[in-house]
């Protein structure tokens, strides 16, 4: 097995083509970094399909490693065949497989046949066998709907004995959580390789209103010391820089199997943290 560390980015569709042109740049400039893939999320309930489908052909179209996300709630199994289908026409190799949080507004409507990623990731082996090697999403502060974090745990288990080849996390600021997850799964015999999601801080209002949304927690000493940068956004973006840096430097030093830098679509955020730790 190959054991060197897993470097990726993940990108989100645009909206309009001028983001389309501008991403095209952002995929360039990341791109020289040599990562090992860039993932591309997808809306739940097909919400951005195309726009998913289009970002993924940009790639293709530079001969970039690419893995798109498939959600699968609110989908039916048929969308969900034809997905893969194309994908795997288009020569991709990789998926991440989600189930997706429905867009407010869609209400609880249907939600599809797979119900969960474990089933997505049963449904992507029964249709196409081992042609995409499948990551998943862990939790290591919980998932904020989960019953309990062994429970939690034992749904994340679900998907690895279902078929999937690695995790990606939620992101997170507090090492120890990744730390404990990893040796809860070593102890329960997981052992494919789980990739700490990284979020660069260059926002403090956007970054508490996502980890609000997400359950990721903002320790209350980063809560305290980002509010008191206030409008100082380039103060903020340094200190923040450096904090990710050391939280980064700490999950490699421990023994994370790589990083998932959740760009935002920005190059500055992620090149910035990925030089400093001479990736
Ligand atoms: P699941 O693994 O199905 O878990 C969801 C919840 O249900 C958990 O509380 C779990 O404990 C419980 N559970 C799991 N399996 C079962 C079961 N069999 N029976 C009963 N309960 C169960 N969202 C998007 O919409 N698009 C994206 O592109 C996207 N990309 C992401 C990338 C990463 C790396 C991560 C970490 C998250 C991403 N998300 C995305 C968000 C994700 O879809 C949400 O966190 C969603 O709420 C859960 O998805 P999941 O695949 O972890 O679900």
């Amino acid at each position: 097995m190959d054991n060197a560390p897993i470097f990726s980015f993940e990108l989100f569709p645009p909206k309009t083509a001028e983001g389309m042109k501008k991403l095209g740049e952002t995929v360039d400039a990341l791109n020289a970094l040599r990562p090992a893939y860039f993932s591309v999320t997808y809306g739940a309930g097909g919400s951005t399909r195309a726009r998913t489908f289009a970002t993924v052909d940009l790639l293709c179209e530079k001969g970039i490693a690419v893995a798109p996300h498939l959600a699968c709630i609110g989908s039916s199994s048929e969308e969900i065949r034809q997905i893969l289908t194309h994908y795997r026409a288009q020569g991709v190799r990789r998926i991440v497989a989600l189930r997706g949080d429905l867009p407010s507004g869609m209400g609880l409507g249907d939600p599809g046949e797979l119900h969960h990623a474990d089933a997505l990731v049963s449904f992507i082996r029964r249709e196409t066998g081992d042609h995409f090697h499948i990551e998943v999403a862990a939790y290591p502060e919980v998932h904020p709907q989960a019953a309990g974090a062994e429970r939690d745990l034992d749904y994340f288990q679900g998907k690895v004995a279902a078929g999937a080849n690695g995790a990606i996390t939620q992101y997170f600021y507090n090492a120890d959580a990744y730390f404990d997850f990893l040796e809860r799964c070593t102890r329960r015999g997981i052992e494919v390789p789980i990739v700490p999601g990284i979020m660069p801080i260059t926002n403090f209002t956007q970054l508490a209103r996502f980890s609000d949304a997400c359950g990721a927690e903002i320790p209350r000493w980063l809560r305290k010391r980002l509010e008191d940068f206030g409008d100082d956004l380039e103060a903020l973006r340094q200190f923040g820089q450096e904090v990710v840096f050391r939280l980064c430097e700490r999950l490699l030093q421990g023994g994370a199997p790589g990083l998932h830098f959740y760009t935002m679509n920005r190059v500055q955020p992620s090149k910035a943290i990925w030089q400093a730790l001479g990736i």
